[in-house]
């Protein structure tokens, strides 16, 4: 199956050529002919399946037809990051077609976006506290809106948006279409989806398993050798662009200032940033300037880095569900990707559910020999499982031109890190 067999129009055609596209990943298959006939859509689909394409190419078919500079399309998501990438998303589809979209979020200047939303949009892309903000202010109005979607609805739960997405859908017109994609399916968002859509198609893909392309392996460390193995890995494989995951903030924080000391290209992102500084952040990881990006699980949320190569599981995730959040931003489309995992024997239970979950053993790595700071052998516990490894032969380098270091990274500001 191919692209044409949507029988999009040529100027969406163009735009898909121009983003790489050639064969639609299977939510796409699923998700755009019942879309494309005008049907409601609840989608099952973790980030990393396409389901940005899957709701914009349809979307951008149906109001080629119909006015212009008119909000005709509403995109809500749980995070400005998301809004982001799915207002970039729409520019590249879209950039044949003369139709426009906003992002609209709250940690920058309302005025830019009102001016915006006045000059003429068709599709705004925005996170709920600060559309209700704009249309409290009367920037503009949800009058002529004609599809609305919904993305990442668990993650709008999690934090606590759905009192604000009900208030949203007040200001709709009743006769709309809807579309709701969320990678898991708590009961609150059940019970949303059975009030906001209409005689709905669902679609359903993979949404409890990580993409086939991701290989998943386990290193058993105790707690205190984990930054050790960290920098070993990072030294002596070869690994484009890493997403590192810490359970805490401070953790994230103070992880990445060890690797800039260490001299490794790293970068946290987390919840206390400035926008600017987050989206600073952000665009070092995804243009290289930063091999390495240290997050926590609200930060990463739908994060879309198509070259991230290697997750690492610095601590191991609360809930099965979120090891294949986190695995799923490596192997994007058919991409390989590697999800490294630390645990000590406090993570048994939860290795053993995300075994469960995933259907097969994570595979065990043996521990090479690490060394601390000062260039001594980090010492093994009797009480590790680990111990029984047989170390590697190659010494890790502690020059700083390992693989992933930059001679110049001691000079990063922690917390987002300078771009150089
Ligand atoms: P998403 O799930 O929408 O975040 O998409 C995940 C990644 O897959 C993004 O980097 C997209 O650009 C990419 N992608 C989406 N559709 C396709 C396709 N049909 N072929 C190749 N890559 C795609």
């Amino acid at each position: 199956m191919s692209f044409k067999d949507f029988q999009l129009h040529q100027k969406i055609n163009a735009g898909v050529a121009a983003c790489g596209y050639t064969i639609p990943t299977p939510i796409q298959k699923e998700a755009i002919p019942p879309v494309l006939a005008g049907r409601d859509i609840l989608g099952l689909a973790q980030t990393g399946t396409g389901k940005t394409a899957a709701f914009v190419l349809p979307l951008l078919q149906h109001l080629l037809k119909g006015p212009r500079k008119k909000v005709r399309a509403l995109i809500v998501a749980p995070t400005r990051e998301l809004a982001e990438q799915i207002h970039e998303n729409i520019g590249q589809m879209a950039q044949h077609t003369g139709l426009r979209s906003v992002a609209v979020y709250g940690g920058v200047g309302k005025q830019p976006q009102i001016k915006t939303i006045r000059d003429g949009v068709e599709i705004v892309v925005a996170c709920p506290g600060r559309l209700l903000d704009l249309l409290n202010d009367k920037a503009f109005n949800l009058r002529a809106v004609e599809v609305l979607i919904l993305d990442e609805a668990d993650h709008m739960f999690d934090k606590g948006f759905l009192p604000d997405i009900r208030r949203i859908i007040k200001q709709l017109p009743r006769d709309r279409q809807t579309l709701v994609f969320s990678a898991t399916m708590p009961r609150e968002i059940r019970h949303l989806a059975e009030d906001i859509l209409r005689n709905p198609v669902t679609v359903q893909i993979n949404h409890t398993l990580p993409a086939p392309t991701i290989s998943h392996a386990l290193f058993q460390v105790s707690k205190t050798k984990k930054t050790a193995l960290l920098k070993n890995i990072l030294t002596e494989r070869e690994m484009a662009s890493t997403l590192v995951f810490t359970r805490t903030k401070h953790k994230a924080k103070s992880l990445a200032l060890q690797l800039q000391k260490a001299g490794f290209s790293a970068v946290a992102i987390q919840g206390n940033l400035s926008q600017s500084k987050r989206q600073q952040a952000m665009d070092g990881f995804r243009d290289g300037t930063f091999k390495i990006l240290v997050a926590t699980d609200i930060a990463a949320r739908g994060i879309d880095v198509s070259g991230i190569t290697h997750v690492i599981n610095f601590d191991v995730p609360d809930t099965a569900e979120t090891y294949t959040h986190r695995t799923g931003r490596t192997g994007r489309a058919t991409r390989n990707g590697h999800a490294l995992t630390f645990a000590s024997h406090d993570d048994n239970k939860m290795i053993s559910l995300i075994e469960r979950n995933l259907g097969k053993k994570l595979a065990r790595e043996r521990l090479p020999v690490l060394v601390n700071e000062a260039g001594g052998h980090v010492s093994e516990e009797k009480s590790e499982s680990f111990s029984r490894g047989i170390p590697s032969r190659k010494k890790p380098s502690t020059t700083g031109r390992g693989k992933n270091r930059s001679s110049k990274a001691a000079s990063f500001d922690f917390g987002v890190g300078r771009r150089q």
